[in-house]
């Protein structure tokens, strides 16, 4: 299925360029020769479909990446419900709408590994879709990006489209959000470890600190997105993750060992929610489609601490 879809002196929009994922996107394809189309938030609001088919209509994007939405961890999920379901599905209607208006030769949608059941046979395969309850914490998420894949396979069956979708799993590194109200786990303790060092002071871990989680580099999965883009199209979505891993507490470690703060003291706070026990996703199929990660979890932490310090990433530095 290898070079399906040639990129090369192709119009390709990053929808969500200002995110961690979309930012990524547009670095990899800076190797692509192909034309990157971006609209910023203050020109553009992906919420409005009368607004993004006129910009749409205007660009003529050949090929777009999905990569936005509104996004957020545990807690922001918990307090903002209808922002997370109505955004991401509006976003997600008027990207699609005018995609097939304009005649969009190539679509990637970009989802999330939250939209599997909670309980899920781990190593979660993509057939593991609809076939039980969710997470109640992230629901209106997943919801919408479930949405999102149906509306993929559903411009295939209906008008032919070559839309497709990807599920990466928790992502992290450059551009991330390191509000600790607002953000994931990974950039979270990042923030958490480089405050308790410069104040001998514990670091405090949401939850219990035994649920797993698996990480990959963001950059990785804009890799993997490209690859897809070009090689892969088919009805099924495809999950993009690292194949490994690691319990929150294990992760807090080697994020304090990253950033020399190894003797620190960790507590829990098992007030806050754990979020499903595990979520670790079977990558095969996307391994079969040959590609691999690149950048192992010590070397994305110590990355992603740079980018920090840099301030590069919301609330970094
Ligand atoms: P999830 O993967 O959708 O559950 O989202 P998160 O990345 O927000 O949380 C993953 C796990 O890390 C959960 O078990 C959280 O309770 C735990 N965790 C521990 N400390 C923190 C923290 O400071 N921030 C966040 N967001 N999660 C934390």
């Amino acid at each position: 299925m290898a070079g399906q879809f040639d990129l090369a002196g192709k119009r390709v929009w990053v929808a969500g360029h200002r995110g961690m994922v979309g930012g990524a996107i547009v670095r990899r394809l800076a190797g692509e020769n192909c034309e990157v189309l971006t609209a910023g938030r203050e020109e553009l609001d992906l919420t409005d479909q009368r607004a993004v088919l006129d910009w749409m209509r205007q660009t003529r994007p050949q090929a777009v990446f999905l990569a936005a939405a509104r996004v957020g961890g545990i807690m922001a999920n918990a307090s903002f419900p209808v922002d997370f379901l109505r955004d991401n599905l509006l976003i997600e209607t008027a990207i699609f709408t005018g995609a097939q208006d304009v005649g969009v030769e190539k679509l990637l949608f970009l989802g999330s590994s939250c939209i599997y059941p909670k309980f899920s046979d781990q190593p979660i395969r993509e057939e593991a879709l609809l076939t039980g309850e969710l997470e109640p914490t992230n629901q209106w998420y997943a919801i919408a990006k479930i949405a999102g894949i149906k509306l993929a396979q559903a411009y295939r069956q209906q008008y032919g489209c070559d839309y497709i979708s990807a599920m990466p799993t928790n992502l992290y590194g450059p551009g991330d959000n390191f509000d600790l109200n607002a953000s994931h786990v990974l950039p979270a303790l990042i923030r958490k470890v480089h405050l308790a060092k410069q104040t001998g002071g514990a670091v405090e871990v949401w939850g219990t600190g035994t649920p797993r989680r698996e990480f990959l580099y963001v950059d990785d999965c804009a890799d993997a997105c490209v690859h897809l883009m070009q090689g892969y199209s088919g009805d099924s979505h495809i999950n993009v993750g690292s194949g490994e891993d690691i319990s929150i507490l294990d992760l807090t470690r080697l994020v304090m060992d990253v950033l020399d703060y190894a003797g620190g003291e960790v507590v829990t706070d098992p007030t806050k929610p754990d979020g499903t026990p595990r979520k670790l996703m079977d990558n095969r199929r996307l391994r079969d489609l040959g590609w691999s990660p690149k950048v192992d979890l010590r070397e994305g932490v110590a990355r992603s601490y740079q980018a920090f310090l840099a301030g590069d990433g919301r609330n970094a530095g």
